[in-house]
């Protein structure tokens, strides 16, 4: 009997029970990728993609094993696979928003099709969403009360475990035929290119390397997370989105070694404790998108439906747009955050939240806008998590923030990065002016002149008024709420 193990974002072969379950039964084992280059998330999370497959096949090749990495549209290549081997069961690893759902949904219809057994685990959740819900038996909408019921229902999240066997001969019984080389050729040319080297300088790709940086990140900086982690300028946070979207290691896991680290250590106990409710909202996160998938294109409030956003077709909308994802707005903190993306593929969390509240709030431009572009910039573009923030900033999400709560950019720069260390670092052409002027450098115009930095010749005037742009956003969410509900308002 023949069975396949499908990866899509479970680049490991510790805990992964799809794997550990195969290699129980005895059977021989396909263990595949199936790369869709239709069904990619975006530039640059493809690029991580390149480098974990191939980190990944050296793993399983050195465990005497065989990676399959097939090409193709899965339509096609998926049911050919089925036949061609004889697959008789697949098992895989459950997996939200696109392009996951509907590969998973056309393997459903594939495998009913071919009387071939279909089964997923759940390894990549705390909890089966099925499995846990709130007192109504419906999905939590809110995020502490989703956190209390997870601590609640602690003793039923079940640890993973290692890999089962030594070694991996199973699935190099039979050998993939058409496709002698690991990487696709299209990620083969894309991990070429020079952006795409510069993106990965220094990155380490794969299972080993993440717990690595796992064990420095506890020992080295999770004490003072709670207090430095909204601070951009500081190398405070774990680092990990990327690799716990690729799935090196699972956020299950996590939780038990935060577990041990609170039973063990007194003096940690409270910053593992904030890390771990950081972690939750990724859970929560993938919660509602596998409760509410419509919300990878739609408002989770319909009455957003009939928010009143700029036509993003017309040339002014395409100029506004193109300085936000150029870091060229005139306003420091939007633009220091949006070179941070294009020079790294990584934003600081505070800042991923204010070019969000700037794009949709102060620039009214549509969500979905600034969600693409980060799901093509971000090295970590993860579906549940983007779609879960952009939403929340934009007023329109699950325990949204307010339509009245605007970021102030100046003022959360003022705050959290008081002596200006980010804005120098990634606005270089503002770095002479003082702490004071350079969140809002048009109002010290007078000091620019003095320190060489022309407005709108070596930085641009603000693109718009802050107060005004507040007010309008205001009104249009007024009249939104009239539209949605004339008798209530
Ligand atoms: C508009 C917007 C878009 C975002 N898009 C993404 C995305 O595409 N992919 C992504 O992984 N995160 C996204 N985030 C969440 C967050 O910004 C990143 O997870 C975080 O910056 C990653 O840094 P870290 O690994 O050092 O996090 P740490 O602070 O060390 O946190 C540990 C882990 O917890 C999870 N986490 C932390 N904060 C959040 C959060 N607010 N929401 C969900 N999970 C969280 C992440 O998996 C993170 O790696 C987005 C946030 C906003 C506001």
């Amino acid at each position: 009997m023949t069975t396949l193990v499908w990866l899509q974002r479970e680049f490991r072969l510790d805990y992964l029970p799809a794997l550990n379950e195969a290699l129980n039964s005895g059977d021989d084992i396909i263990l595949a990728y199936f790369h869709d280059p239709e069904k990619t998330i975006g530039a640059a999370n493809s690029v991580w993609l390149a480098h974990a497959l191939e980190n990944l096949a050296a793993d399983v090749t050195n465990r005497k094993g065989k990676l399959w990495v097939v090409s193709g549209n899965f339509a096609d290549t998926f049911p050919k696979l089925l036949k061609n081997e004889s697959i008789q069961q697949v098992y895989y690893t459950f997996q939200v928003g696109e392009p996951f759902a509907s590969m998973q949904q056309q393997a459903l219809d594939v495998c009913k099709a071919l009387h071939v057994r279909l089964k997923p685990f759940f390894s990549e959740f705390w909890l089966k969403p099925t499995d846990f819900s709130n007192q109504q038996n419906r999905p939590y909408l809110v995020f502490t009360p989703f956190y209390n019921g997870l601590l609640k229902q602690q003793e039923h999240i079940q640890p993973l475990a290692r890999l089962a066997k030594e070694t991996l001969e199973q699935t190099a019984v039979k050998t993939c035929p058409n496709h002698p080389r690991t990487l696709p050729e299209d990620l083969h040319r894309l991990r070429q290119l020079p952006w795409a080297q510069k993106l990965m300088d220094s990155r380490q790709v794969g299972e080993t390397p993440t717990w690595q940086i796992l064990s420095e990140f506890i020992t080295e900086k999770l004490q003072d997370y709670p207090s430095d982690r909204d601070f951009p300028a500081y190398d405070a946070t774990s680092n990990l989105s990327t690799a716990l979207h690729f799935g090196h290691i699972p956020t299950r896991q996590l939780y038990f070694e935060l577990q041990a680290l609170i039973q063990s250590d007194a003096k940690v106990a409270p910053a593992a404790q904030s890390w771990l409710r950081q972690l939750a909202w990724r859970e929560f996160a993938r919660h509602l998108l596998f409760w509410f998938p419509q919300t990878q294109t739609e408002p989770f409030q319909d009455k957003y439906q009939q928010m009143l956003w700029r036509d993003d077709t017309s040339n002014d909308s395409q100029n506004l747009i193109e300085k936000w994802q150029r870091g060229l707005t005139g306003i420091p903190m939007i633009d220091a955050g949006m070179r941070e993306l294009w020079a790294t593929g990584i934003m600081h969390n505070r800042v991923r939240m204010l070019v969000a509240s700037f794009l949709t709030k102060n620039l009214n431009v549509h969500w979905l806008i600034g969600q693409h572009w980060f799901e093509d910039t971000l090295l970590d573009a993860d579906p549940a998590n983007n779609i879960m923030g952009w939403q929340w900033v934009a007023g329109c999400g699950v325990d949204a923030a307010p339509y009245y709560r605007l970021f102030n950019p100046v003022v959360q720069s003022e705050k959290f990065d008081a002596d200006g260390d980010y804005l120098k670092h990634w606005l270089p052409e503002l770095s002479a002016l003082s702490k004071k002027a350079i969140h809002q450098p048009w109002k010290y115009e007078s000091e620019c002149v003095e320190k060489g930095i022309f407005l709108g010749k070596t930085y641009p005037h603000p693109i718009v008024n802050l107060d005004e742009s507040r007010k309008a956003h205001m009104e249009r969410v007024q009249m939104m709420k009239k539209t949605a509900q004339p008798d209530n308002d």
